[in-house]
């Protein structure tokens, strides 16, 4: 099927000349301002060098922007609730837990950290609700997942639309800039993170950001901790990895977590939502000794199991929602940005799913229980992985879902080391939409969207992370249509 394509902000081609020109000064621009990655095959902590981008807002359409914007605390409060219904956890996760030995090993966390007694109620979520619009259903969003561990890009996304506007004026576009949503996602999350250390209440406590051994998305990590530290001079942030929670960490007969005498107020993981994140019992060992503590994660670990594609496919069932959130119109809304997920558990509706799949996989994406990008399977490794796990129980922790087909946008990538000019490249956006949420099981005391991502991918790539070199940071244009 041909994909229907939004008209650019501005008509382009551009001429050679003028798109060299103001390459340069967006590259400098990015550079300048933090729209940036380290390098990962040269990787010093010397240099960073621009993340990828796209040279010119991308277009999306206003109502389903602000739809989005609107459902996100809604979506915040489903999320909250699904992490503190234990049975509905139980039950969703039960068949995936059995084969999928990471969902495994954070169940049993939380089972054992339930056993021993809460030590703190309050979980703290910084989630992102992620959408690609389907175009044959007339470019309304669909929900393609929702994270609530390490979501990325609002540091960087929050900086990008100054050199999206900076390069509308440069081409004597400037008045279409009105048309370009205003974007706090950095501020937004780093004041939840400073709430919940407030909530915590003990002075002289700090913050503990959870980092890989090597962060590559350096700029969108930093920029949280120069934040909050420009808004509140008081918190001081520890960077970690779980290696180093491991050796420099311990409880308190208060289960206060204790690094270099201070207590830990809030825990803000920016890893640890993969197992290459865990290559040993001593990983498992710190998280468990976090969970077991009385800091406030971000996410605690069953808004982490809250946020696994099981649960996702789960909500989707009939029921589902109403159990969460009523049968009135609310359920409604929410169930119009779901497409299409199946479970592939051994009964009735699990067989009519791999048989639908192994009949037509183009229309399916097949999704593990993983974070982070680059392992789900599209097309023909759809069927071949159906044919080899058919009977095996390993087929109960993947989803199948329906395939999006989004609307094309043109526009000009610029990427490290690509070509300049780059060329003009058929495009789709994917929309992510961030929310900060604090809570207990019986009160939440803050719940609000703070903010947005967008993020582009050639129109032939399966999957977009930025991280992984695949999609480009964009900010939205919005479009009257
Ligand atoms: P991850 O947790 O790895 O980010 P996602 O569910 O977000 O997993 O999938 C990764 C990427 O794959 C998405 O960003 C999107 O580009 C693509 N994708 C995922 N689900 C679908 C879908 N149903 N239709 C089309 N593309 C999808
Ligand atoms: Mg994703």
């Amino acid at each position: 099927m041909s994909q229907a394509r939004f008209t650019s902000c501005i008509p382009l081609p551009l001429e050679e000349k003028t798109l060299v020109g103001v390459i340069e000064k967006a590259k400098d621009w990015a550079l300048m301002h933090g729209v940036g990655m380290r390098d990962k095959k040269n990787f010093t902590k010397d240099a960073i060098q621009i993340a990828p981008f796209v040279l010119l807002p991308s277009p999306f359409p206003r109502t389903e922007f602000n739809k989005a914007v609107e459902l996100q605390q809604v979506l915040n409060e489903l999320m909250h609730k699904v992490a503190h219904n234990d049975d509905f956890l139980e039950h969703t996760l039960q068949n995936a837990l059995q084969v999928d030995e990471f969902t495994a090993n954070l169940y049993e966390i939380w089972v054992k950290v339930r056993k021993e007694g809460i030590a703190q109620t309050l979980s703290l979520g910084l989630f992102r609700s992620d959408y690609l619009m389907q175009q044959p259903d007339g470019n309304k969003i669909k929900q393609v997942e929702f994270n609530t561990i390490a979501s990325s890009f609002g540091a960087i996304s929050s900086n990008l639309p100054a050199m999206n506007r900076y390069i509308l004026r440069q081409l004597g576009c400037g008045d279409l800039i009105k048309n370009m949503p205003e974007n706090k996602a950095l501020s937004g999350l780093c004041s939840g993170i400073i709430e919940a250390y407030d909530l915590f209440g003990v002075p002289g406590s700090v913050a503990l950001f959870v980092v890989e051994e090597v962060s590559y998305n350096i700029c969108d990590q930093r920029f949280h901790e120069f934040e909050i530290s420009e808004t509140r001079p008081d918190i001081i942030i520890y960077r970690k990895t779980l290696n180093e929670i491991f050796e420099e960490t311990s409880l308190n007969d208060k289960k206060q977590l204790m690094l270099d005498d201070k207590v830990v107020a809030v825990v803000y993981y920016r890893s640890g939502y993969e197992p290459a994140q865990y290559p040993s019992q001593r990983e498992w060992d710190a998280r468990l000794r976090v969970e077991q503590s009385t800091a406030i994660k971000c996410p605690s670990i069953h808004y982490q199991l809250a946020g696994t594609k099981k649960v996702q496919q789960a909500l989707a069932a009939p029921g589902a929602l109403e159990q969460f959130l009523g049968a009135g119109a609310i359920s409604g809304r929410v169930r119009d940005i779901f497409t299409g997920l199946y479970s592939l558990d051994f009964d009735d509706s699990g067989e009519r799913a791999v048989e639908m799949a192994l009949a037509d996989a183009e229309r399916f994406v097949l999704k593990p229980q993983r974070e982070g990008g680059g392992n789900n399977l599209y097309g023909a490794d759809i069927r071949e992985a159906l044919l080899r796990m058919r009977h095996s129980r390993e087929r109960a922790a993947y989803i199948l879902m329906e395939r999006i087909l989004p609307p094309l946008v043109s526009g000009y990538v610029v990427r490290p080391g690509g070509p300049v000019p780059p060329p003009l490249t058929d495009l789709v956006s994917e929309l992510g939409i961030f929310g900060v949420i604090i809570g207990s099981k019986d009160k939440i005391y803050s719940n609000r969207q703070v903010g947005h991502m967008l993020r582009t991918k050639l129109a032939d790539a399966n999957e977009g992370g930025v991280a992984a070199g695949l999609g480009a940071l964009d900010s939205p244009y919005l479009l009257d249509l």
